[in-house]
């Protein structure tokens, strides 16, 4: 359509959005999706919370509000990331429509067209997608189990000195499920310093950490102002209420108010206050202590599910937290054509390839362990693990012959 704007031609439907759609039916076991386990919910409370709102305040909370979000909620969050070392006020916090509108003004605010982002490769689809609108050049940075290369970064930042930001998901990232170590984190900040590019941390999982130590946000560790930290409410909470923030350096909120009030004016007033007044009457850490035990044991059992029906060339990250799982295949094997068999078997997971801004890798796929009760886990696995031993067979078998 001629009438579109320049722009409109970057954006196109995702491969994956479509699967998702085969995934949702009811008969599918699905890794695919990134949802929470929805029995953990807290409804009950929420009604509670909810009835408390309502009669206490409820002309404000069905009432326009402020862009910058609702005081009480950012009081909240400020103490929370003081508890992992990150030493904000209200002021350096911004309330979003989810951390995906953290995402997407982070685009609006830093990227004209062709300006370069660095990231992990692989790296968060729907932050390919978000930024993708701006047109702009990809930088994928490799990755090993501790996260973002270093010497690779270093490379990359001297070959695009003027590159924007590098987008980093430290921990549990979505795909990978893997964690940047500390000494990394370290040289990041120290790179960022060097070349002088701001850091975009995205970090929905970290409070979701379910095994091993805890290690500092970027951010904490951030010397001169140049982390932009996005978080959510979406996997300690409810995804459905999007809830997100993004903490920052005035200069940054300053610019992220004025695109958020064009945007969207605020975030969801009554979302705001029923989560504040949930976090007053009853106990989120609590809470949140119940995601993690559960998400470990679905975690375990699907890593047990791996080395009982998965060949043995397979190889797979071991994350201590969040939602995600990676699996790699030999070099010869397409995961997009084991989709295919896989859905006629009524089980799903996503094809690696959308995850890489250059589609470059086939032979990887992300698993989900968060959404399934455990016994589904199992018989998904099972059957995931019969398409994978065929294939892999055959894959063999063909390479020998070549
Ligand atoms: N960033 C990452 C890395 C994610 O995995 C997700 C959700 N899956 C988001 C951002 C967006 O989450 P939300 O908008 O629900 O806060």
């Amino acid at each position: 359509m001629e009438k579109f704007s320049e722009r409109s031609r970057h954006v196109t439907s995702s491969a994956t959005r479509e699967i998702m759609k085969v995934t949702e039916r009811p008969e599918v076991i699905s890794f695919a999706g990134g949802l929470p386990a929805p029995e953990l919910f807290p409804i009950e409370e929420m009604k509670v919370a909810c009835e408390a709102v309502l009669s206490e305040s409820g002309e404000q909370a069905l009432q326009y509000s402020t862009t910058e979000g609702y005081l009480p909620l950012r009081q909240d969050i400020v103490s929370r990331l003081e508890a992992i070392g990150i030493h904000a006020t209200t002021d350096h916090i911004l309330m979003t429509t989810g951390s995906q509108q953290g995402l997407d003004l982070t685009g609006k605010l830093f990227l004209d067209n062709e300006d370069t982002v660095i990231c992990e490769s692989p790296t968060y689809l729907a932050a390919i997608q978000a930024f993708s609108v701006y047109n702009p050049n990809f930088v994928e940075v490799p990755m090993d189990e501790d996260g973002m290369l270093m010497d690779e970064l270093e490379r990359a930042l001297q070959a695009y000195p003027d590159a924007k930001f590098i987008y980093t998901i430290p921990d549990f990232q979505n795909p990978t499920g893997r964690t940047l170590s500390l000494k990394r984190r370290k040289k990041m900040i120290a790179l960022a310093n060097q070349f002088d590019v701001v850091i975009v941390e995205d970090n929905p999982y970290g409070a979701v950490r379910f095994a091993g130590e805890a290690l500092p946000p970027v951010k904490s560790l951030d010397t001169e102002g140049r982390v932009v930290y996005i978080s959510t409410f979406s996997k300690i909470f409810s995804p459905g209420l999007r809830l997100g923030w993004i903490c920052a350096d005035q200069v940054f909120i300053d610019k992220y108010v004025m695109f958020k009030q064009a945007a969207d004016l605020h975030t969801d007033s009554f979302a705001q206050r029923i989560t504040a007044k949930y976090i007053e009457l009853f106990d989120l850490e609590a809470h949140i202590e119940d995601i993690r035990t559960v998400y470990l044991s679905r975690r375990q059992k699907m890593i047990d599910c791996i080395k009982s029906y998965f060949p043995k060339q397979v190889k797979h990250s071991s994350p201590e937290g969040g939602l995600f799982l990676w699996v790699e295949l030999p070099e010869s094997v397409d995961t997009q054509e084991i989709f295919e068999e896989c859905l006629k078997r009524h089980v799903a997971f996503v094809p690696g390839n959308a995850f890489y801004p250059g589609r470059v890798k086939n032979n990887t796929f992300r698993l989900n362990y968060s959404n399934m009760p455990e016994e589904k886990i199992v018989e998904g696995m099972k059957r995931l693990g019969a398409v994978l031993t065929t294939a892999v067979n055959s894959s063999t078998v063909q390479s020998s012959r070549e």
